[in-house]
């Protein structure tokens, strides 16, 4: 069952569905769909320093690393995210701005934010579920949510957009009423699905080609830190069309990647996925989840034989 329809269900049956559970279901369902996926567990955390409720290292060490801060954020039965007043590290900030100070685009360090959705259809108008008049961002050749069909509604009951983005769009309806500050419509309008920081689906419309050269060497490392940085970037609406439709344009700047891993990450690497305890200080990790999911080296193609 997707997560939409899991939220969906569990609001008809009056149950509590938070974030740990889809976050948890989430990583169980990619472990099964990544290969070389490794999940790692932190279960002693008191409180986040990072405001990360999940880190992803993405890369190598020949090509670099990619780190993806996560935060997650359930709808709640008003359908605002209202937990994402939640305060900051700091007096006076919230938890967003701890998660942007602890990233650093510049060096491939991305905060993001997932929000879990599920509502039954109708909700916000009939024969759909989605909710405008949030903006319809998920189709690379424009076509609106009745007629796309790369994706529907539901598939963003876990979406992405990037945690600079919730801040402006936060601390831009300071003063306003929680009930109008934190509204779904406003997010959505800058939401994708969260599989689209993985790759956007084809663009179909005409011949351009959808991933240029550049970037199209079936190098996930490249694809990923291409359409992260993006997002991250342009933000909102115009970001998430951009990331379809002209990512070859943004520069990624390999070197500015991490090459050399934090400690308890290199922890996490040498031992088995699952529980993690740390065996020191240094090896504290930065979020309750840890995903890290190495590339290989491809493999050399044999040579034709000669005749
Ligand atoms: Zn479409």
């Amino acid at each position: 069952m997707s997560n939409w329809k899991k939220i969906e269900h569990a609001r008809r049956m009056g149950l509590k569905y938070d974030e740990t559970t889809s976050t948890q279901e989430l990583l169980l369902t990619l472990q099964t769909e990544v290969s070389g996926l490794l999940t790692y567990q932190y279960t002693q955390q008191q409180e986040t320093r990072s405001g990360a409720d999940w880190e992803w290292w993405l890369g190598s060490d020949e090509v670099g690393w990619i780190c993806l801060r996560i935060q997650a954020k359930r709808v709640y039965d008003d359908y605002r995210y209202q937990m994402l007043s939640h305060h900051g590290a700091e007096e006076g900030t919230f938890q967003y701005d701890t998660l942007i100070n602890g990233c650093d685009p510049d060096q491939a360090r991305y905060g993001f934010h997932v929000f879990y959705n599920g509502w039954p259809e109708g909700t916000f108008e009939e024969g759909t579920h989605w909710a405008p008049p949030a903006e319809w961002n998920a189709c690379p050749n424009r076509k609106s949510y009745k007629e796309c069909g790369h994706v529907e509604p539901r598939h963003y009951g876990c979406a992405i957009i990037s945690a600079a983005e919730v801040k402006r769009l936060s601390d831009g309806d300071t003063g306003k009423p929680v009930a109008e500050r934190f509204r779904i419509q406003k997010y959505l309008s800058a939401a994708v699905p969260w599989s689209y920081a993985l790759g956007f689906p084809a663009y179909t419309k005409d011949v351009e080609e959808r991933w240029p050269r550049r970037l199209d060497r079936g190098d996930w490392v490249d694809r990923v830190h291409g359409t992260l940085e993006v997002l991250t970037r342009r933000g909102g609406v115009r970001g998430a069309r951009d990331a379809s439709l002209h990512l070859g344009e943004i520069p990624i700047e390999r070197e500015q990647r991490t090459f050399e891993l934090p400690t308890y990450v290199e922890a996490m690497r040498s031992r088995t996925p699952g529980l993690f305890v740390p065996a020191s200080e240094d090896e504290l990790p930065a979020a309750p989840q840890t995903v890290i999911v190495e590339q290989k080296r491809p493999r050399k193609r044999p040579s034709k034989p000669r005749h």
